[in-house]
């Protein structure tokens, strides 16, 4: 923890949390565990700011883990859930908005025919894995290492994210048998992929990927990665999902399936898609999305689904993230601050390198480049815990895991962007 700011409400809240939420977080991405010290407690944000309990200002660069990509706050998105309070918190019955933003998900996303709206990432993905499931009528789906498919049974194993961060191999609770169907291949290793089909052959269900990989820090897919994985998918008959969780209207306003002109059969969304509130989606072809319930047999549900304050302060979000020049606005942006660090990693002389994709980037401690686990894994903890402090002392807000991204949104100015490569200098040099 810093030294000269001070966090003694912080470090009371947080005793007093851990009295009564285990860990004392309700996700564990939020714990300093692997930094340590004490959580930083928000109080209120806006812009690119977000204010603690202790009074201290930073620059954010969490953005609420991907969702805030407008900043924190934008009235475009106050206004539309300040109107929808006054219609209704929840129906659990159907409502225009969430037919409109089914509509607009369709419109904006490659794949996406048709869409079922769910609360979490981690439930549209767990459906979407399901449904590939049902509609193949196979068992086995194959995953990649470091890869975060949110918390459900088959896909912790070799997970990125917070089970990157705790180092944890797998998790009690997770039975053999859910184990045992997931197959798992190093990112970014096509010829990996394609002995594990060609020894479970008319087996697998699924191939599901980050398409850029957001949770072992920030990692590009290779040139011919996401081709290879959609020609072998179509060659066994089994279906491609992107988990575009994270890379939904960030890596392009249709997500990296737009960037890298890949469309899979099934798409995770998450983060962006809520704008602030817990929302998931899936999507994808009408002939796999009618499998499910009711206009099929594979079963789906959700009481707070389609929730009508989340539904329009999702569409609000997308209807300023299609407003012409935002993505070149992200994209330049995300350039300016892969620059900067490239700059404090040369003047320091501390051996690191940047990864970035958009408006996402991650400073890795590693001499060398990272583009698996293997690689993202290598780099030096003790040095991300130290520039991690040294960070929060400056005033800037990074994830505290060294296996997440730096995420920019349109409310960073070139100032914050230059104070953070700055800072960030300062900070390399005196490791
Ligand atoms: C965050 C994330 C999830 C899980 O979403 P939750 O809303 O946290 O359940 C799944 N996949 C990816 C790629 C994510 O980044």
């Amino acid at each position: 923890m810093s030294d000269t700011l001070t966090h003694a409400r912080s470090e009371q809240l947080f005793a007093e949390a851990r009295r009564r939420i285990p860990g004392g977080v309700n996700s564990p991405v939020r714990a300093f565990s692997s930094v340590g010290g004490a959580p930083v407690f928000y109080e209120r944000a806006a812009g690119s700011r977000v204010t603690d309990v202790d009074g201290n200002e930073y620059v954010d660069f969490i953005g609420s883990w991907g969702p805030m990509i407008l900043g924190h706050r934008p009235a475009a998105v106050l206004d539309a859930v300040r109107a929808q309070l006054d219609r209704g918190l929840s129906f659990g019955a159907p409502c225009e908005a969430e037919v409109r933003l089914a509509e607009r998900v369709c419109e904006l996303v490659p794949c996406a025919e048709k869409a079922r709206m769910v609360s979490s990432g981690t439930e549209a993905v767990m459906s979407a894995v399901r449904l590939a499931r049902g509609f193949t009528g196979r068992s086995l789906i194959i995953k990649f290492e470091g890869c975060y498919h949110g918390h459900s049974d088959a896909l912790l194993a070799s997970a990125g994210s917070g089970v990157a961060a705790f180092g944890i191999p797998g998790t009690p609770g997770v039975t053999p048998g859910a184990a045992r169907d997931t197959l798992v291949a190093p990112y970014n290793d096509l010829v990996a992929v394609e002995r594990l089909i060609d020894a479970h052959e008319g087996q697998v269900a699924c191939v599901i990927v980050e398409p850029v990989a957001g949770n072992m820090g920030v990692v590009a897919p290779d040139p011919g990665f996401l081709e290879g994985l959609r020609a072998t998918c179509a060659r066994e008959g089994a279906l491609l999902i992107f988990d575009e969780v994270i890379s939904g209207f960030r890596a392009a306003l249709g997500g990296a399936q737009e960037r890298y002109g890949i469309v899979p059969d099934l798409c995770a969304l998450g983060k962006i898609v809520g704008g602030g509130f817990p929302v998931g989606c899936l999507a994808g072809r009408a002939e796999v999305m009618d499998a499910l319930s009711p206009a099929g047999p594979v079963y789906q549900a959700g009481t707070l689904s389609g929730n009508p304050v989340a539904m329009v302060a999702g569409l609000a979000t997308l209807e300023e993230l299609a407003r012409p020049g935002v993505y070149d606005e992200l994209e330049r942006l995300g350039a300016r601050l892969e620059a900067g660090l490239a700059r404090a990693i040369e003047r320091s002389g501390f051996p690191a390198t940047v990864n970035r994709v958009g408006s996402l980037a991650t400073l890795f401690f590693s001499p060398d480049p990272v583009r698996d686990y293997a690689g993202a894994s290598a780099c030096d903890a003790a040095a991300f815990a130290r520039y991690f402090a040294g960070m929060l002392e400056r005033g800037f807000l990074i994830a505290p895991s060294r296996f997440e991204a730096l995420f920019l949104s349109l409310a960073h100015t070139d100032d914050e962007i230059d104070d953070f490569a700055a800072a960030a200098a300062e900070v390399l040099a005196a490791l």
